[in-house]
């Protein structure tokens, strides 16, 4: 005789449930994983990155490169 999986209380949000059961633990839910995750870790990195300078440095260089043109590419060597 085995019992059903007992009640617990998620730690992040406090619904009560048969998390055990689930792929998360203790918690209801992936995101209650995460956000107690996020606690450990420090929330500020694990939410959300906030977009920096250097990331759009390195977008505009993109195109610049690219529109440089080919040296030695003066149409001197075409056949007559
Ligand atoms: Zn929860």
């Amino acid at each position: 005789m085995s019992l059903p999986n007992p009640k617990v209380r998620c730690p992040t949000c406090g619904k009560v449930g048969d998390w055990f059961a689930g792929p998360f633990g203790p918690f209801c839910s992936r995101r209650c994983k995460l956000i107690d995750l996020g606690k450990w870790l420090g929330e500020e990195h694990v939410i959300s990155e906030p977009l920096r300078p250097e990331h759009l440095e390195e977008l505009s260089g993109v195109p610049r490169s690219n529109a440089e043109p080919r040296a030695g590419d003066d149409g001197a060597a075409r056949p007559s």
